[in-house]
């Protein structure tokens, strides 16, 4: 059967957590939590099912919940979406990605992405018809060669964006490598636009996972930058619930009006009572104001756990994955490829990863693999016993 993605498989988030589940490996592969939501979240959906919000609600998004999302970017990032026209409600970040994408880039467009990139980006950009050129973000390296810090590629970002590019995919906090984008960067891609016909999508899932008392810097502060711009991000991955897939999507009016027509015939809508329960439940702006001293807790134990190991920590500074370098543990797995390490790792050691060549159309094998952090402590300690063993 002729293949429209003729070089995807399986995503490697499902193909790794399947094998922790065969193997009963600790799951710190794909990015989810492993304690529970709030129960008073799951109250106020059981509340909405009960008060028989159960039928369509509107394409767009419940008003309320629109209009939560709207007063939360204006309180966080000073800009103001109008909730009719410039807020929709979408089955999760993904989804928003992957309609945002269809809804304006024609074939033969071009779309600059950086890579490591979330692996959903470029299947999205082939079935658009459009053209990928990717650049990659600088690893900046210590005397002893291991990466330090992340830097944008601004030369080669510059090199890319020309009068062809319909879109720029940017992602801040970064999955995998939690690098955060600074207001000066947010201003030099200003730059790189401006006379240009390229849009930006800003995948800002982890904006309320950002440490040591950093700031998320969101393109809806930018005021030149937003008026192209998509603004993504999921209620999955700040209330603890990726299984419920609801995100939402930020854009100008005539943005947004073409991002509808896509996904009204995408997903039509999303389900009633979660927009209700998530309504109701965002007005405490508490959850996601603690969630970085929360994240920041994991990250500091899960890190401190593995200095104990022969693994090399990269920098963690945001989102709720942590990188590591495995090539100097001194064993015969060192020369595997990042995604024979990982399966090693899963199938014989007891702990899942994910390879961050996945990251990439062509990797570059560094020897990086990626561990979720969003974890109880119990859950980590656990894993990090069996990487002590290496
Ligand atoms: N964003 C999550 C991660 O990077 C995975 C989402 C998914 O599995 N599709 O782990």
């Amino acid at each position: 059967f002729p293949s429209r993605l003729p070089k995807v498989g399986t995503t490697v988030f499902t193909i790794m957590s399947a094998l922790a589940a065969k193997h009963q490996a600790i799951n710190l592969g794909q990015g989810f939590p492993d304690f529970p939501c709030d129960r008073e979240l799951i109250s106020k959906v059981h509340a909405a099912m009960l008060a028989d919000h159960n039928q369509y609600p509107p394409m767009m998004g419940i008003a309320e919940l629109r209009q939560g999302v709207s007063q939360k970017i204006s309180a966080l990032y000073g800009r103001d979406y109008d909730t009719d026209t410039e807020i929709t409600i979408t089955a999760g970040g993904t989804q928003g990605i992957m309609t945002a994408i269809l809804c304006c880039v024609s074939p033969s467009d071009e779309v600059v992405i950086i890579e490591p990139a979330y692996d959903s980006y470029r299947p999205s950009i082939d079935l658009a018809g459009g053209k990928t050129v990717a650049v990659s973000l600088t690893a900046n390296r210590d005397d002893q060669g291991i990466v330090s810090s992340y830097s944008i590629p601004w030369d080669d970002l510059a090199t890319a964006i020309n009068t062809k590019t319909r879109l720029v995919i940017i992602n801040t906090p970064h999955n995998p490598t939690g690098m955060v984008w600074q207001s000066s960067d947010l201003e030099r891609l200003a730059n790189l636009v401006r006379n240009t016909n390229a849009l930006i999508l800003s995948d800002e899932v982890y904006e309320h996972m950002v440490f040591d008392g950093h700031q998320h810097i969101s393109i809806a502060s930018h005021p030149e930058l937003a008026a192209r711009s998509f603004l993504i991000s999921s209620f999955g991955k700040t209330y603890h619930v990726t299984g419920w897939k609801v995100g939402y999507v930020a854009a100008p009016a005539a943005m947004m009006a073409e991002f509808r027509k896509v996904h009204q015939f995408n997903v039509f809508t999303v389900n009633t009572p979660m927009q209700y329960g998530l309504a109701k439940y965002l007005k405490n702006a508490e959850h996601y104001l603690g969630l970085p001293f929360f994240y920041q807790a994991k990250r500091d134990y899960f890190r401190k756990g593995l200095q104990q190991t022969r693994f090399k920590l990269l920098p963690a500074p945001a989102s709720y994955f942590q990188c590591v370098n495995y090539t100097e543990l001194g064993i015969s797995q060192t020369s595997l490829s990042e995604a024979d390490f990982c399966s090693w790792l899963t199938t014989e050691i007891g702990v899942a990863a994910i390879p961050v060549s996945a990251f990439y159309a062509k990797p570059i094998e560094s020897g990086v693999i990626r561990f979720c952090f969003a974890k109880e402590e119990k859950t980590l300690s656990s894993a990090l016993e069996r990487l002590q063993t290496l």
